[in-house]
């Protein structure tokens, strides 16, 4: 990049300053943020809202207005005007911690692949002042959760709205609460706007984020809204979802957003749809709706409302399934409310519970699971919708996700032209695999990115061995208590396990049987590394448990492998210790137990990266897996029925799976390792860039989502969404 002139960086500065009623905006050109707001208010509706609990999007793992700022070289000596934003972006805290795990960054990466491909998008979601719990690690305790102290008001991409009739104050909406007698209680939420803006600069998805820890909100809302999936009662989540779903309508009604169609992102924010319903009710039947409507009328307008909903589900298990006491939920919403939810939310087994995953099913016009096997399980658990549900496989964004190396890799093969916009050219890896050049850059920039890994893990290492002296914490590695010596060396056989640790994910599987581990690496007499990381939820106490039974094995291993095999395990996982284990381990290990990982995206991640999977068959590997050209499968590979779907410790069915992942580690590792063989882990390296990266994208994820919703677009984004549907069928058989 040439040096830029003062008064050329103020012209490219200058551009990227818009701004509208509601405030003033970094990143884009006001003919972009026109344009947005354009599409998003048309007067016929033809946007989607995104409606979901959580959005990952951490600036330091993907940031397009950054890297403009860097290309200009803009220092913070430039103009002032611009000085505050140029610093908030180059130098301001990168992370938003409004996310608790894989949901959220499917989210995130959803909408950023929504932002590239110019389609008309907004997401609803809350802001919660004390995101999710950070995560300490104590050796002998385990997981210790602490809150989460962030500022919104100081981070990059976020912007507090202003109330056009009163530019001096906050935009602020209302919802209503009802208590058992049907007295109303209001909320106030005032609204952020995050901006998820593409790499050109050209467009950008808003993310509307409710805050109603705000003074005009009574406390026990304040208390409400601080802590993401906050689960110290029943009503606390009962409030969280209507937090959510409430604020859906009078948001867009604040902001004039006329969507053409709601997808819940989960069933947590489907309450929207009765905001819906009432709406449909009014226009039929006027003011005295309440009391004149039938029973009729009600599923008649839920019929209608119906056309407007698109539906994710994302979880066989049960406790991702939001089910309440029909008596709780009556101290909140009101009589009518509870009369819609009696007739369109009724537990099938319990009848004294509202459903709302059932609720989500009744009332939509597609229901997706999230993966093929997905699709199988949820139909045999929802047999009285089976015929409605289709699968649209996850995937995740490509550009977040390939590390700066692989990057660099990438374009330096013309054959992957333009690859950040059109992840389908990498099936042209096919051209490239027995290119020597090819092969060996590959394995450069794979080794950069072991490198950057290993390095973080022995720096956190080293510190852990300070804090050690230093404070009451134990830190969680038994590397860190022994000698320096022994942290850590590149080029070592790495496994990398990372994900909430939940009790189907069986994150101590590969340890279960340590005995034969310790024997199958002793015989080959190679080092291997572990490095895990993930939290539980504060509440999941067998979840916390494994992170316990992970950090118990490491010494053990250790001795009985003579230090040939160390286990690490990572504090604090977030999306850039997620970006630094998927580019720079080996291989990915997932465990979970058949069939109850709906679909599973830290897999995905690794594979744009070139890393191959071992992993049961389950959720999108089924489909990632290319008859072993990828990476490897173990497990028994049971039918997909009811009886399997059961989480008890007597089914998750340890002892034959681990037997499997122990049968095929010694090629796994003989395979890396042996200069004879090692051509043949490349090949699987190379397979996951020429197969797996074209499918598991959310660029192809989200064209099949567009063709669900039914909406107009240009012909330009309509002719690349259309080559993005054909590259890849999800719901195929
Ligand atoms: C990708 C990701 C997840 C989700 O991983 P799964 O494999 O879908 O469980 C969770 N947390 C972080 C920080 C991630 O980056």
């Amino acid at each position: 990049m040439s040096i830029h002139s003062i008064t050329d960086q103020e012209t490219a500065l200058k551009d990227m300053v818009a701004k509208n009623k509601w405030g003033t905006f970094f990143g884009v050109s006001q003919q972009t943020l026109d344009r947005v707001w354009e599409n998003l208010s048309a007067p016929d509706g033809n946007s989607v809202v995104y409606i979901t609990m959580e959005i990952g999007a951490d600036l330091d793992v993907f940031n397009p207005v950054q890297k403009h700022l860097r290309d200009l070289e803009i220092t913070d000596s430039t103009n002032a005007v611009f000085d505050h934003y140029a610093k908030l972006f180059l130098h301001g805290k990168q992370k938003i911690p409004n996310y608790g795990g894989g949901l959220g960054i499917l989210a995130g990466d959803t909408l950023k692949s929504m932002a590239e491909l110019k389609i008309p998008t907004v997401a609803v979601s809350l802001l919660y002042r004390k995101g999710y719990f950070s995560q300490h690690v104590d050796a002998l305790l385990g997981q210790i959760s602490t809150a989460t102290d962030w500022q919104p008001e100081n981070t990059p991409s976020l912007y507090l709205l202003k109330d056009p009739d009163h530019p001096d104050l906050p935009l602020e909406i209302e919802i209503s609460f009802f208590d058992a007698d049907d007295r109303k209680t209001s909320a106030y939420a005032r609204v952020w706007l995050k901006m998820e803006i593409s790499k050109n600069l050209d467009f950008f998805t808003p993310e509307i984020l409710l805050d109603y820890a705000i003074p005009s909100s009574p406390d026990w809302i304040q208390d409400a809204a601080q802590h993401l999936y906050d689960s110290r009662s029943e009503n606390m989540k009962i409030i969280q979802r209507r937090l959510l779903g409430a604020g859906v309508v009078p948001a867009l009604r604040a902001l004039g957003i006329t969507a053409r169609i709601l997808h819940l992102n989960e069933q947590h924010g489907v309450i929207a749809v009765l905001d819906l319903i009432v709406e449909q009710l009014k226009d039929k039947l006027g003011h005295a709706y309440q009391a004149v409507a039938t029973d009729e009328d009600i599923l008649q307008a839920a019929k209608i409302v119906s056309k407007k909903i698109v539906y994710t589900i994302h979880t066989p298990v049960k406790a991702g399934h939001d089910r309440f006491d029909q008596r709780l939920y009556n101290q909140f919403g009101n009589d009518f409310c509870q009369r819609i939810l009696r007739l369109l939310a009724l537990d099938d087994e319990e009848g004294h519970l509202f459903n709302f995953t059932a609720f989500a099913m009744r009332v939509n016009r597609a229901t997706n699971s999230v993966s093929r096997i997905h699709r199988g399980v949820t139909q045999k658990q929802f047999p009285e919708f089976a015929s409605k549900i289709t699968a649209i496989t996850n995937g995740v964004h490509h550009v977040t996700w390939i590390s700066d190396a692989k990057a660099d890799f990438y374009n330096s093969f013309k054959e992957f032209d333009q690859w950040q916009e059109n992840p389908l050219i990498f099936s042209n890896a096919r051209l490239l695999g027995d290119d020597p050049r090819f092969r060996s850059y590959f394995e450069q920039a794979w080794q950069q990115d072991n490198k950057a890994l290993i390095t973080n893990v022995n720096n956190m290492l080293l510190r852990h061995r300070k804090m050690m002296h230093e404070t009451w914490i134990d830190p969680p590695n038994y590397l860190s208590q022994i000698n320096e010596d022994n942290f850590l060396e590149p080029g070592v056989f790495t496994i990398g396990f990372a994900r909430r640790f939940s009790t189907y994910k069986r994150a101590d599987l590969i340890f279960s049987d340590l005995d034969t581990l310790a024997e199958i690496i002793l015989t080959l007499n190679k080092p291997i590394n572990f490095i895990f990381a993930g939290k539980a939820h504060p509440a999941d106490e067998p979840g916390k448990k494994l992170i316990q039974q992970v950090l118990a094995i490491q010494a053990d291993l250790y001795k009985k492998t003579n230090g040939l095999a160390k286990v690490v395990f990572i504090p604090g996982y977030d999306m850039h210790i997620a970006k630094l284990m998927v580019s720079g381990v080996h291989a990915w290990l997932n465990s979970p137990k058949r069939p109850l990982e709906a679909s599973g995206t830290s897999g995905m991640k690794a594979a744009m990266n070139g890393v191959p999977n071992i992993s049961t068959m389950d959720g999108w590997w089924v489909e990632g897996y290319h008859g072993g050209q990828t990476g490897w499968k173990f497990g028994i590979e049971t039918d997909v029925s009811a009886a399997c779907l059961s989480e008890s410790t007597s089914t998750l069915l340890y002892k034959e799976d681990a037997a499997s992942l122990n049968a095929i580690l010694p090629e796994v590792l003989n395979t890396f390792y042996d200069r004879e063989l090692r051509h043949l882990y490349i090949d699987k390296c190379i397979k996951n860039i020429e197969l797996n990266i074209p499918i598991f994208n959310t660029h192809r994820m989200a064209a099949e989502y567009v063709d669900r919703y039914d909406i107009k677009l240009p012909p330009p984004v309509e002719k690349q969404l259309k080559a993005l549907q054909q590259a890849y069928v999800s719901n195929e058989t």
